[in-house]
């Protein structure tokens, strides 16, 4: 059947990546993102911001220095900001009062500087537990980013536990990079690539060569769609409240964006335009 989710204007590969902390490392490499033409997601604490700071775990000492509030709109723009927690305790096994206050204090004092809904967040430490996940939700929380790599290209079921396909320091990066760029697309026939890190570890690690070498060689393919998280989730949960006829001929695109579909197989695809019905192509073999 021709109701097979694609991204956007019929591409089968995206790309997004989910950056931590607001540290002003960031902005360096909000620069290579924008050098190459690739969108990004920044994590921020809302309570941190503007606050000095080292990091000395790793291979050597790092500035862990927060972007100022008054410029978090001019750094990221173009980009995406979401929550990372007001102070990046770990919220995990406390009690539901403390994570909504961190979450959605978060989220207000971040929306307060930008003038726009956040509704992104990604977990500080990746630690997470029911009792967040149902702070998360009464919070208006969208989608929440773990720490925990997938190592595929799969679009998560539940986008609260959102796992990237790895760290950028993950020795798996090049061969996922190789699948990704060059390997068989029938199986999955639709690909997503979540790359994460903290910017200041380009400076712990000497590696901000090794960075601005992988994001060349991710940019520049027309058929890949290069996204925030934002507008990943957004979509996904677009084509997921498509309203199909029981044959799967005809759907109804409810929401105000278009969707693209097509099948295991074929070329053909079809936009769903918002508000409409579109009859789709008959039902193609393998
Ligand atoms: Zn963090």
């Amino acid at each position: 059947m021709h109701d097979r989710l694609l991204w956007p204007e019929g591409k089968r590969k995206a790309f997004t990546l989910s950056y931590d902390d607001g540290v002003t490392q960031d902005i360096r490499f909000v620069e290579l993102l924008n050098k190459y033409g690739i969108k990004g997601t920044f994590n921020l604490n809302s309570g941190l911001l503007g606050q000095p700071g080292m990091i000395r775990i790793g291979k050597k000492p790092a500035s862990h220095n927060k972007i100022h509030p008054e410029e978090v709109k001019a750094v990221y723009a173009g980009h995406e900001i979401a929550s990372h927690g007001l102070y990046h305790t770990t919220i995990c096994q406390t009690d539901s009062a403390r994570c909504l206050h961190e979450i959605l204090t978060c989220r207000k004092e971040l929306e307060g500087l930008v003038s726009h809904p956040i509704t992104g967040y990604a977990y500080a430490f990746g630690a997470y537990d029911d009792t967040v996940l149902d702070a998360l939700k009464s919070c208006g929380v969208t989608y929440a980013r773990t720490i925990k790599a997938t190592h595929s290209f799969d679009i998560p079921e539940n986008f609260l536990i959102w796992d990237p396909t790895c760290h950028h320091d993950d020795e798996m990066l090049p061969k996922l990079t190789e699948d990704f760029l060059n390997g068989a697309s029938l199986f999955p026939m639709l690909k997503l690539f979540y790359v994460w890190g903290h910017c200041y570890e380009f400076d712990q690690n000497d590696n901000w060569d090794h960075m601005e070498d992988f994001l060349k060689k991710m940019s520049g393919h027309e058929t890949i769609w290069y996204a925030t998280n934002f507008e990943i989730q957004n979509y996904v949960s677009a084509y997921r409240q498509l309203v199909f006829s029981v044959d799967g001929r005809f759907v109804r695109n409810p929401t105000c964006v278009s969707v693209w579909v097509g099948a295991i197989g074929s070329d053909t695809v079809t936009e769903i335009k918002p508000g409409c019905v579109t009859t789709l192509p008959e039902p193609s073999s393998l």
